[in-house]
């Protein structure tokens, strides 16, 4: 089973997706990461969906990737006297008091919180709805003024996108999550709300090799430090959604431009996340804009495109995935698609791997070949060919089971497991024989192998050869 575009679709799973029969049915229209999202999910559930998954991937020996989203520090207000609303002009207390909450003050039990405000910053509530702005602050407490008021229930969240948060990415409930996520053994850990680099390294020193992380870029702070946040991070999501309250939203499409072009410079896969089909929570058809918007993201070069509440909870998650399948299909089919990807800027950094990848892209524009098959242990070679953005198929071939998983989020990647090469005769011979099983290539036709030598020892790539399907 192969697929015949170049991004990946990520699925949120949920209750409206979450039984082993639409697990399948969602990889066969076209899911190839599922993201299990510990703000809602319960352990139990989680547990399921996860072997889910993996069953659906022994049955149909295709890598599939699960990417656990921990929740990170989201603030929230304490419990609230139903009916409570905010009026504008009037005004508002948030304290350390645990009562319940009413039109005049709430409980916002993070201590930290206070020492970070200063007057003349906003508090956003509920997504934004509601927008206080700060007149005094105390050490349990701060005094705002309401301006834009509305009705304010339990537990809703709060953001703070003008102060850096003195909180660590991972919360109490985070490493209890992350502990839990790499008990099952899931392929990627994203983290919420990450505001520097160490956020990052914070969360690697406990999760070692045994998953990839992604960073989710939906704080202002973390824009100042992109380039540390990327370097730092395995891939990066434009997590539109919280991006979108913390910041201007009119702001948002143009930081859509600068994470993915920096992404894709650096090589680090790049999802965009966030209401791209939210339509179809209700609806078996999207909008126009909700189309264009997923079009956008698929010029751009996004190496994949999420389902959030759409595949999670909606009415139509199978249409939803479908309906992600058939657009990057008629985008990447498109007659403007080559010219408008190849814009991004992604010159080659001084490695060889880097130098072999560049030359074999030209070797495929040249003597047009039917897939570029790049043996890789780790997996970073295989994210090097598909930095290239290659108007031919990548096949990456690893020994690494734990890699086929990884490389499933990377665009244009079709992972296969095998074992390493023994030797040049078998590093040919067996990259011909996958090629042609997997439907990739036919008797007759060049493919490019890139491979390290001496082989067996994982290291930097580089050899390039040409062969021919079927040739002695
Ligand atoms: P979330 O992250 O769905 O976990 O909030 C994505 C976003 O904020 O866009
Ligand atoms: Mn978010």
């Amino acid at each position: 089973m192969r697929r015949t575009r170049n991004v990946k679709v990520l699925a949120t799973l949920g209750p409206a997706s979450g039984s082993p029969e639409m697990i399948r049915r969602l990889f066969e229209a076209g899911a190839d990461v599922f993201r299990l999202n510990m703000s809602h999910g319960n352990y139990d559930d989680v547990a399921a969906w996860h072997k889910a998954i993996r069953t659906v991937e022994q049955e149909l020996g295709r890598p599939i990737g699960i990417l656990v989203d921990l929740q990170g520090p989201k603030l929230r207000v304490g419990a609230m006297a139903d009916g409570t609303v905010l009026e504008e002009g009037k005004p508002f207390r948030l304290d350390l008091d645990e009562a319940e909450g009413d039109a005049v003050r709430a409980a916002l039990p993070h201590t930290e919180i206070f020492a970070a405000l200063e007057p003349g910053m906003a508090l956003l509530l509920d997504d934004g709805k509601i927008r206080l702005e700060v007149t005094a602050v105390s050490p349990d407490g701060a005094d705002t003024v309401v301006k834009v008021g509305g009705s304010l229930t339990s537990n809703k969240g709060v953001n703070v996108p003008d102060a850096i948060l003195p909180v660590t990415a991972l919360s109490a409930k985070d490493r209890e999550d992350l502990d839990f996520g790499l008990s099952l053994g899931v392929d990627w850990i994203a983290l919420s709300f990450v505001q520097r680099a160490a956020d990052i390294t914070e969360a690697r020193e406990i999760i070692g090799d045994r998953a990839w992380v992604m960073a989710k870029m939906e704080k202002p702070r973390a824009m100042d430090h992109l380039d540390e946040i990327m370097e730092v991070s395995d891939a990066i999501m434009v997590a539109r959604g919280d991006l979108g309250v913390e910041l201007p939203i009119e702001q948002v499409p143009g930081l859509q431009k600068t994470i993915t072009r920096a992404a894709r410079r650096a090589g680090k896969p790049v999802v965009v996340a966030t209401q791209m089909l939210e339509s179809m929570i209700e609806a078996p058809t999207p909008t126009r804009a909700e189309v264009t918007d997923v079009a956008t993201a698929v010029f751009e070069g996004a190496d994949a495109v999420m389902l959030s509440a759409e595949s999670a909870v909606g009415g139509y998650p199978l249409e939803a995935v479908t309906m992600m399948d058939r657009v990057a299909h008629s985008v990447e089919t498109d007659p403007q698609y080559r010219a408008i990807i190849e814009q991004a800027e992604t010159r080659p950094e001084t490695t060889s791997a880097d130098a072999i990848m560049l030359a074999a892209h030209q070797v495929a524009d040249t003597i047009g070949v039917a897939a570029i098959v790049c043996y890789t242990t780790s997996g970073s070679t295989g994210l090097r060919a598909s930095r290239e953005r290659p108007d031919v198929p990548i096949m990456v071939l690893t020994p690494s089971r734990d890699t086929a998983r990884r490389m499933a989020i990377a665009w244009g990647v079709h992972c296969v497991e095998t074992e390493d090469a023994q030797s040049f005769r078998d590093m040919v011979d067996r990259a011909a024989a996958i090629a042609e099983s997997e439907g990739f290539a036919e008797a007759g036709e060049q493919i490019i192998i890139t491979a390290g030598v001496p082989f067996g020892t994982p290291g930097s790539t580089n050899v390039l050869r040409i062969a021919t399907i079927g040739a002695p």
